[in-house]
């Protein structure tokens, strides 16, 4: 097959050249002529981009009191594919009082034979155990080389500094990384205890009880830890400006550590949680928004670009863990709403209309953001993530002309609404190529669609900027 006329753009560069694949890989990247019989695809006009890596997200993640996310391995791929995704690291979780091997074992069997992209595997770990420690050179064996701790959530996951340091002590050993969720966990618990005894139930109260101050001091405690144990690090889902302020001192520091944002902190902010007092659709619609960290005022958006430009932060994962308004609703106050957006599908869509054509990123830094640094970070490279002989046919092309605006009905995800309906949207994914597999025309997923792979790790590139 050969992909014609379209601007490869990578985080090296972006010019007008032809991708030849053949079977499931790039075979020759330049000015080629179509030899006799082979498929030609006119890409004139359009970016040719490596495929999209999801670094962030939860598909088919169990959240207690019977609650599954709304979308499964099935749904939620198939979106990915649609918006130019064709990779997902999902977080495979272990669960209190399991082993990491059993944590993993079971997101096979939720992935195998449902994934329609390629799939890797961070593993979240919901608490600290001495016996991980071992354990985490076996995940390492088993392809899984990013682990992550949270930080957050008190009486459930939230782990103690002590347990920080052991583990990125055992990480380092390993050279593999952690991710973190960084917000001060027992503060959080308090605030949202006084806000329930003021009978402060609303959506509206949840980013009231998670101030951006909990964020920045959960990553600079981390930091000093990190440090003294040598460990590569990374922030999960950085949402605010003064957080990003902290990562930039720390790199330049020397600290082994990268930030991941999402497009909700780069595009969404606060006002999304509405007024005090709320009822009805307009507290459903508040409670859409209700995910952690939550949204901060657009005041923090420019910051956030700005560094995702400077090489501050590395790469955009969506954190995509979704529920249905029928789930959202049935919450009794705010901190009993699960938590979590859908957004997989808009991922390349979103950084392409307010970063490439607002001018805030280059097309290459636009690939860098969406695919590279990820393959780099998470031992994909460069198998995955960029366009060059020997790599997987993972392409996408994205035609910049057309403009739309956001709707769900015009996803393909397993929920029923999008906290970005409304917004107006520069350019379309039209056709995605998965190792050589013409997996969506004009903008469509086709009908039978090839499984995808389970992909081992690397170990991370902690170079990545
Ligand atoms: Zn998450």
């Amino acid at each position: 097959m050969l992909l014609r006329g379209g601007t490869v753009t990578t985080a090296a560069g972006s010019s007008r050249a032809d991708v030849r694949v053949d079977g499931e890989q790039v075979v020759e990247v330049g000015e080629l002529t179509p030899r006799p019989g082979e498929d030609v695809v006119d890409a004139t006009g359009c970016l040719v981009l490596p495929g999209g890596i999801e670094s962030h997200c939860h598909l088919d993640l169990e959240c207690g009191l019977g609650l599954v996310t709304a979308d499964d391995f099935a749904t939620g791929t198939r979106a990915a594919l649609a918006g130019g995704t064709t990779t997902v690291i999902d977080f495979a979780t272990q669960f209190h009082g399991e082993t990491l091997a059993r944590g993993l074992e079971r997101w096979h069997e939720k992935a195998a034979g449902k994934a329609v992209t390629d799939y890797a595997f961070h593993l979240a770990m919901t608490q600290w155990q001495p016996s991980f420690a071992a354990e985490l050179a076996d995940m390492v064996e088993a392809g899984v080389t990013s682990f992550k701790l949270y930080l957050a959530y008190r009486h459930s996951m939230m782990v103690e500094d002590d347990e920080v340091l052991a583990a990125l002590q055992a990480s380092a050993a390993l050279g593999t990384t952690i991710g973190f969720h960084c917000e001060n966990g027992r503060v959080i618990d308090a605030l949202v205890q006084a806000e329930l005894a003021d009978r402060h139930t609303g959506a509206y109260y949840h980013p009231r009880t998670r101030p951006a101050e909990l964020e920045r001091e959960a990553l600079v405690r981390l930091g000093v830890i990190a440090d003294l144990a040598d460990a590569n690090h990374y922030i999960v889902h950085l949402s605010a400006a003064q957080s990003a302020r902290e990562v930039r001192t720390a790199r330049a520091r020397g600290s082994r550590l990268v930030a991941e944002t999402c497009p909700q902190y780069l595009v969404l902010d606060e006002s999304a949680y509405g007024v005090p007092g709320a009822t009805g659709d307009a507290e459903l619609a508040a409670r859409t928004a209700v995910m952690s960290p939550p949204l901060r005022p657009a005041a923090d958006q420019d910051t956030l670009w700005a560094a995702l430009a400077d090489g501050t932060i590395q790469f955009v994962g969506t954190d995509h863990c979704s529920f249905t308004l029928e789930q959202k609703a049935a919450a009794d106050a705010f901190n009993t709403v699960p938590n979590g957006a859908p957004g997989i599908e808009l991922r390349l869509a979103l950084l392409y209309t307010y970063g490439v054509a607002a001018g805030r990123l280059t097309p290459a830094r636009f690939a860098a953001v969406t695919s590279e640094n990820a393959a780099r970070y998470f031992g994909l490279y460069p198998r995955k993530g960029t366009i060059a002989p020997g790599s997987d046919a993972d392409l996408v092309v994205y035609d910049p002309a057309p403009r739309w605006t956001v709707r769900h009905e015009d996803l393909h995800d397993g929920t029923d609404h999008t906290p970005y309906a409304g917004l107006a949207i520069q350019g379309k994914v039209r056709d995605v190529f998965l190792r050589g597999a013409h997996v969506v025309r004009a903008g469509e997923p086709v009908a039978d669609l090839p499984r995808g792979q389970f992909l081992r790790c690397g170990l991370p590139d902690p170079t990545i900027s």
